[in-house]
């Protein structure tokens, strides 16, 4: 019998990831033997537990909110991804040594490109919301040459602070109907909460896609809205999600498991 990998998700909270399901398909595929936990960390305990966690034998873990920005500190050598948007989303456990990748960028262009069918190429592109998601997808998407990449957030000095990083341009909410954008991304929790960003529906006329993070059984807020507004093609992130799994189980793997039939897994798992 060959080893079983021990993997999990370190986040806070972490209840509600689906990261266990997925993994736990994907390495069916493969015939890989592993268990994936859910570990909830207090604040201020990333860097402890994760020691703990090498020390008990974990092959890797995948990171989630608030930590992306502490796993980027603690490894010992990170991708340019990580580097670039200064945040980690898979950390890999080696003989003194701790890699670090992040997964969200090709995981929301893969989505995007091959699953939805929207070429980023030329496109001009809103995204809404300034977190640690949008640093992750940043790189990625920025690599894909898209015409130009705008940011809006609730305050205004976190999209300035993206914008001068990364050369794209932070605008106002208020401001945000004064321009046609073929891709409208909402990088905000807001949808959670039952809520959608302060944009109007005007923002939607033109727009190709719009894409929530967030992913919900149901068509999320800021999908009926985009629907309202105008949008052709809306969706949620559960495709993200599954895709930028995939790729941190071939950071720690060395193999891409298929995607398509856990997706559709995963997505009738939710509306349970
Ligand atoms: P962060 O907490 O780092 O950032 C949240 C951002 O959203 C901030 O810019 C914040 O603004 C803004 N915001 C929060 N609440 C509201 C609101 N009610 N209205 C408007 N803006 C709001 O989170 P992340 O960037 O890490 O994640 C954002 C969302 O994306 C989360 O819901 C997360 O679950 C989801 N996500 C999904 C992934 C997937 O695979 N599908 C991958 C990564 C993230 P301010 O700066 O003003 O506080």
């Amino acid at each position: 019998m060959g080893n079983t990998f021990k993997l999990g998700v370190v986040g806070n909270p972490v209840a509600h990831s689906k990261s266990p399901e997925i993994h736990e398909l994907f390495a069916k595929e493969f015939k890989t033997q592993l268990v994936y936990k859910k570990i909830e960390v207090p604040l201020g305990e990333f860097e402890h537990t994760v020691d703990q966690l090498i020390e008990d034998g974990y092959f890797g873990v995948n990171v989630t909110i608030p930590f992306k920005v502490d796993a980027y500190r603690y490894a010992s050598k990170c991708s340019s991804n990580v580097r670039q948007s200064r945040a980690a989303n898979t950390l890999k456990f080696e003989k003194n040594m701790v890699l670090a990748e992040n997964t969200d960028g090709s995981g929301f262009v893969r989505d995007v490109k091959d699953r939805l069918g929207f070429e980023i190429r030329n496109k001009t592109i809103l995204i809404l919301g300034a977190g640690g998601g949008v640093r992750g997808i940043l790189p990625t998407l920025l690599d894909e040459k898209p015409k130009s990449v705008s940011v809006a957030n609730r305050s205004i000095n976190r999209a300035q602070e993206l914008a001068d990083e990364f050369g794209i341009q932070s605008i106002l909410y208020d401001e945000t109907g004064s321009e046609q954008y073929d891709m409208i991304v909402n990088a905000t929790p807001a949808s959670l909460q039952n809520k959608v960003p302060l944009i109007g529906t005007e923002t939607f006329e033109g727009c190709q896609l719009a894409y929530d993070l967030v992913y919900k059984a149901e068509p999320t807020p800021f999908m009926l809205m985009a629907e309202e507004g105008g949008a052709k093609q809306t969706s949620d992130g559960l495709g993200m999600l599954v895709e930028q799994a995939a790729d941190s189980f071939e950071f720690w793997f060395g193999r891409r498991p298929k995607t398509a039939s856990v997706y559709k897994k995963i997505r009738s798992l939710i509306k349970k």
